[in-house]
């Protein structure tokens, strides 16, 4: 018998979705386009992950990358670090996952609307800002100057290297920095907090959104307070070890907070003194 329709929208209950498209992002990470398979299409705000699983493999946290406006596909940028990311980095098109979500606190595109915005990533911390850019750039005339400072490790490393062009485009001001690189590398190199002193921007009505290792984004929002940026208006999402994404298991606590429920995006103000605790 089938189960109730109820059951199928369920945050406990994961959903069927069939690879519809995959892309090579780098040598590690791959971007999945999902379709429902026989599921209900998913609308999620910029910022929120999935629970997302291989067939026999352990389901894990990945943030949705694809355009809001989109709902019907789902897409995620994953990089294959251990069992269960290699798994759904190696499920070919065709291949049926299974997801549950959309779950946490998205990004807050409206309540930034008329300042100026910078969306600051360091390697793959990209992906879950991707559909804040979209969304940004989707109403471009009501932000001020937008943009984007985006660091990795290498050239090779970056994501969506052809995007970045279009999103010029739309007015969106890109500077990309990596670590180390060879001399056909014409950029920026150094770390991404650096690219924040040569920014223009109006600190007093700035907000930003930043996403990367949690190193690379306690020395950025040390940037941004040196610029003058007020940390209140810094927006931050953070990944730690999460199991059931419905606030019931309590492995993503953050201080009095739990990372599925109260995060993953986060005012930088309000978890500052909890990062400042070792092996909280
Ligand atoms: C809200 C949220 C959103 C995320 N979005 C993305 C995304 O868009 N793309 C993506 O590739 N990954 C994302 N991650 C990280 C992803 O969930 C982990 O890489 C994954 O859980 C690792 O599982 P595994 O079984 O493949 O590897 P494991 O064998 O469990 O771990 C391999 C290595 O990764 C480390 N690791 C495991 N889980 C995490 C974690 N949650 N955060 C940091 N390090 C971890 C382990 O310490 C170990 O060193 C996100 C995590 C969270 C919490």
């Amino acid at each position: 018998m089938p189960p109730p329709a109820e059951a199928l929208t369920s945050p406990m209950v994961p959903a069927p979705f069939a690879v519809a498209a995959k892309r090579q992002e780098t040598q590690d990470t791959w971007t999945l386009e999902l379709s429902p398979h026989g599921a209900e299409e998913m609308a999620f705000a910029p910022g929120q992950f999935t629970m997302i699983s291989a067939f026999g493999t352990g389901e894990v946290p990945i943030s949705i990358s694809g355009d809001p406006r989109a709902s019907g596909t789902l897409v995620h940028t994953v990089r294959a670090v251990g069992l269960a990311t290699a798994a759904i980095c190696r499920a070919c098109p065709g291949e049926v996952l299974e997801v549950r979500g959309p779950f946490g606190r998205p990004w807050p595109v409206e309540e930034i609307e008329g300042s100026d915005v910078l969306v600051i990533a360091g390697g793959i911390g990209l992906a879950p800002l991707r559909p804040a850019i979209l969304a940004l750039l989707a109403r471009r005339e009501r932000y001020g100057r937008l943009l984007l400072l985006y660091g990795g490790r290498s050239p090779d490393q970056l994501l969506y290297t052809e995007e970045l062009e279009r999103w010029r485009q739309e007015g969106l001001e890109v500077a990309v920095s990596v670590d180390s690189a060879g001399p056909e590398w014409l950029g920026h190199v150094g770390v991404v907090p650096r690219l924040i002193g040569r920014a223009r921007f109006d600190a007093a009505r700035a907000a930003a959104l930043v996403c990367g290792p949690e190193v690379m984004m306690r020395f950025t929002v040390s940037a941004l307070r040196q610029a003058g940026v007020d940390t209140a208006s810094v927006y931050a999402s953070m990944e730690r070890n999460m199991q059931c994404g419905v606030a019931h298991c309590g492995h993503c606590q953050l201080g009095p907070t739990l990372v599925c429920r109260d995060g993953p995006v986060y005012r930088w103000s309000e978890i500052e003194r909890w990062l400042g605790i070792r092996e909280l």
